[in-house]
């Protein structure tokens, strides 16, 4: 589609990418579940595998329903291009290794998920990429202390969770770009729907697929976009993956490709030889609930604001953590970041702690105890028993939770259902 760029986030939602298949006139984007794809004579293979002939190679690498995903999700983000991985995880990993390298450093939120936190704590160090937690994120300074000569990136998560606390990218990115490093956003929780980080300032968006974009609870899947902003040339010390021949493509220089260098890397070493590429079948279904995302989103968001002042009035409830209430201290950058709401993550602490907690979860009944958020049904978990169970005080106060601290994501159901259910099972959790 010539045009994408002129037409609107929802026309873009349900056309970008594929308009119909050229070769049976299907106007749904075909499931190709193939591994390989012919070569017409060997000089064709001879040119895909050269990258001097574009067209599919192997499908770790290029698939036609995987493309055609990549492109609506970079045309929704505003990047120049994007690439889907196996899950959410597998898209921040390819990421950074894209970037860094043994002796390199990354400076990240202390406010993250909590498996990007363990990634990036515990297993990328091991390989020799060290991550610097930056306690308050919304402080530049302390981003710009932390970063030194090898840090190669800055990472943080436009709204985190369980604490909501919107991320004031347009700082931080203008801090990155002084010194001279790209700006990762992960963008799961807003979407592209709510804000886009590449129009504040950030370099690279990163997504669990998985959740709202896919947003049925019904496939693992990742994304990464390049906004194509980043310059790779500029410091080839600090980027050396980028300045220096990769013997694998006879002596490619990356930086040399310009806007794309970064996607383009990602893809044809780091993908090519570490392997998480999505599954046809979920980028399909994929697609399917990007179409819709628009009217998901701004549900999710409607219901999660009307559940937040629920529980914010009610008496066996300590706090809520929402950014559109009055009491949110991140209020104002929601009302910059997210004007049209701020997705479907609601957390609060229930008075009474863990015992209590527990009880409440299981007087749910419409709600499901799940290890999971972005879905049309209204989820609940426990993060400091699940998510974060791995987290030491220092880093559970860093992330907000307490041992009461229930984590719903809203669902697309009826609000007043799922404002009943919650009313209900705190009153049992209160027995
Ligand atoms: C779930 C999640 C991830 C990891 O994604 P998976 O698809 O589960 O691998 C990363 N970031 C955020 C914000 C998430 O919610």
């Amino acid at each position: 589609m010539t045009s994408e760029h002129t037409l609107g986030f929802d026309t873009r939602a349900i056309h970008a990418g594929f308009s119909h298949d050229p070769h049976t006139g299907a106007s749904i984007l075909p499931i190709y579940q193939t591994n390989a794809y012919v070569f017409d004579s060997c000089d064709t293979a001879a040119g895909r595998f050269k990258l001097t002939e574009p067209g599919p190679i192997y499908s770790r690498l290029n698939n036609p329903t995987v493309d055609a995903v990549e492109e609506k999700i970079a045309s929704l983000e505003g990047g120049v291009g994007a690439l889907m991985t196996s899950s959410g995880a597998a898209a921040i990993v390819l990421t950074l290794l894209t970037i860094g390298q043994q002796g390199d450093n990354i400076v990240a939120s202390g406010s993250l998920y909590g498996g990007s936190h363990a990634m990036l704590a515990n297993s990328l160090p091991r390989y020799g990429i060290e991550t610097r937690f930056v306690d308050d994120p919304a402080d530049p300074a302390q981003w710009q202390q932390l970063a030194d000569e090898r840090t190669v990136a800055f990472f943080g998560e436009t709204i985190p969770n369980p604490k909501n606390d919107i991320f004031d990218i347009e700082s931080i990115a203008t801090v990155a770009h002084n010194i001279g490093v790209p700006l990762i956003v992960d963008n799961t929780v807003a979407t592209p729907y709510l804000t886009r980080p590449i129009e504040w300032g950030a370099d690279i968006v990163v997504h669990s697929v998985t959740k709202y974009l896919a947003g049925h609870g019904n496939s693992m899947v990742g994304a990464v976009v390049d906004a194509g902003t980043f310059d790779w040339s500029a410091d080839p010390d600090r980027f050396r993956q980028f300045a220096q021949p990769d013997p694998s493509y006879h002596g490619l220089v990356y930086s040399q490709l310009g806007k794309e260098a970064f996607i383009v890397k990602a893809r044809v070493q780091i993908l090519r030889d570490f392997g998480f590429c999505a599954a046809p079948v979920n980028a399909f279904l994929s697609t399917i609930g990007i179409e819709t995302l628009s009217l998901r989103m701004q549900r999710h968001s409607d219901s999660a604001r009307a559940v937040a002042e629920f529980l914010e009035n009610h008496d066996l409830v300590d706090s809520v953590s929402y950014p559109t209430l009055k009491s949110s201290p991140y209020k104002t950058l929601q009302e910059k970041y997210c004007p049209k709401g701020a997705s479907g993550i609601v957390t609060f602490d229930i008075k009474g702690g863990r015992d209590v907690g527990e009880r409440f979860v299981e007087a749910l009944t419409i709600f499901q105890n799940v290890a999971n958020l972005g879905d049309v049904r209204s989820l609940v978990s426990h993060p400091a028993s699940t998510t974060h169970s791995q987290s030491n005080e220092a880093e559970l106060h860093a992330a907000g939770v307490g041992p009461g601290t229930i984590r719903l994501s809203i669902g697309l159901e009826d609000v007043s259902d799922i404002i009943d259910d919650l009313s209900q099972a705190l009153q049992a959790a209160a027995q």
